[in-house]
């Protein structure tokens, strides 16, 4: 008999999104002259830019093309994007090889597999509120999970300590949902943490191009130690609008080793066996968001949703409400007023307002009494939720 992974039978029902889109379809049916400004999901909203655009078309043309056409990709990416991704790094400082870059189809995809390379045995690490994919895949593995609790009292940044000592240890910064941000300092003391235990620390990093502080790195590579404790996963989805376009990129350096066994090698075998690489047409608009003009472009995009995120952070300070993030990262975590809990505001804002947020207790425990507000929808939206804010809460 094929027997079924068990573990799926411990995952708890994904009820947060779900549960947003009954709620506002109920209230769209019982109120259908009523619009709703949409400030929950964290999906991109403006179209790729210009740049990557034309090098789409372009490798559409190549395929068309007997000379210029490519067949089957190498597994663990085009030279030429690795190289130009190495350099991305290298310019900030951080000195990486080619081929410890290695190119996906984005960092959920990458979060999942990457768990090959680890023991079922391992313990993992997760500060929550978090991104509910970390917990998730490792319940699908069977794996121990420690949930640690990093709440408003020490501004979602936990510190390592006896608690925090698990086999892989997740860190996202900046951080979804909370938008808060570990310094270097703090990540310093983790990387220190991981080099003492023999821990592996997973890196997200799949908003480092909202970071506006120097004082932020952007990278775990920026940390002394972190070349034989880290793994970076990245993506080109909030960085260049490619939810939909599909790409991102895995950082694994060469001298990350744990009982004799290399996991840059590892990870080599693991795409070599398990992929046939990324789309050629893919990595060549990949490509066109490095250039110079793609840059520019990009950087124009994420200013947009930076302005959405000074407007609502203008109300909220306008208002005295307490909220982390919004400007380094592209979410608000606005902390409920008058004591509400996280979907009591919810139900407050979609039946007063018709503003949608995402309650945070759906991210973890930590996050009740908090909500999450996305900043990537359109300015008009945005500005429309805020003036709609402003009104309802200074009441
Ligand atoms: N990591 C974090 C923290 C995210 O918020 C998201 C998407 O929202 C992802 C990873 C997944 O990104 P991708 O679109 O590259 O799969």
């Amino acid at each position: 008999m094929a027997k079924p992974n068990a573990h799926y039978g411990d995952l708890k029902d994904s009820y947060l999104f779900y549960n947003i889109a009954q709620k506002t379809k109920r209230y769209l049916e019982e109120h259908p002259d009523k619009r709703l400004y949409r400030m929950g999901i964290g999906d991109v909203t403006l179209p790729l830019a210009d740049a990557v655009i034309a090098a789409l078309h372009e490798a559409v043309d190549d395929q068309a093309d007997k000379a210029r056409f490519r067949g089957y990709m190498p597994e663990c990416g085009d030279a030429p994007l690795r190289s130009t991704i190495a350099d991305y790094y290298r310019k900030r400082g951080v000195s990486l090889e080619d081929d410890e870059v290695f190119v996906s189809s984005g960092a959920s995809d990458e979060l999942g597999d990457i768990l090959d390379l680890f023991d079922r045995s391992s313990k993992v690490l997760v500060m929550e509120p978090a991104y509910p994919a970390y917990v998730d895949a490792n319940v699908m593995a069977g794996r121990e999970i420690i949930h640690l609790p990093a709440d408003e009292t020490i501004g979602f940044l936990p510190a390592p300590s006896e608690a925090a000592l698990a086999d892989v240890l997740y860190i996202c910064s900046p951080n979804n949902p909370t938008g808060a941000t570990f310094n270097r300092e703090q990540l310093k003391a983790w990387v220190d943490f991981a080099n003492a235990h023999d821990s592996i620390i997973l890196f997200d990093a799949a908003y480092e191009a909202f970071i506006e502080d120097d004082s932020i790195p952007h990278s775990i590579f920026e940390i002394e130690g972190a070349r034989t404790c880290a793994i970076e996963i990245c993506s080109l989805s909030k960085t260049a609008g490619f939810t939909g376009t599909r790409l991102g990129y895995t950082v694994i350096p060469k001298t990350l080793e744990r009982c004799g066994m290399n996991f840059n090698a590892m990870w080599v075998r693991n795409r070599t066996t398990k992929t046939n690489g990324v789309s050629y047409i893919l990595q060549k608009g990949g490509m066109a968001v490095f250039s110079e003009e793609g840059q520019r472009q990009i950087k124009a995009n994420i200013e947009y949703y930076k302005n959405n995120a000074r407007m609502l952070m203008r109300t909220l300070d306008e208002l005295g409400i307490q909220y982390y993030g919004g400007k380094n990262a592209p979410y608000i975590w606005m902390k409920c007023p008058k004591g509400m809990g996280s979907w009591e505001f919810f139900d407050y804002l979609l039946n007063e307002i018709q503003v949608v947020g995402t309650p945070g207790e759906g991210f973890g425990k930590c996050g009740e009494g908090f909500i999450r507000f996305s900043t990537f929808g359109s300015a008009e939206d945005t500005e429309e939720a805020a003036k709609r804010m402003l009104s309802l809460l200074s009441e």
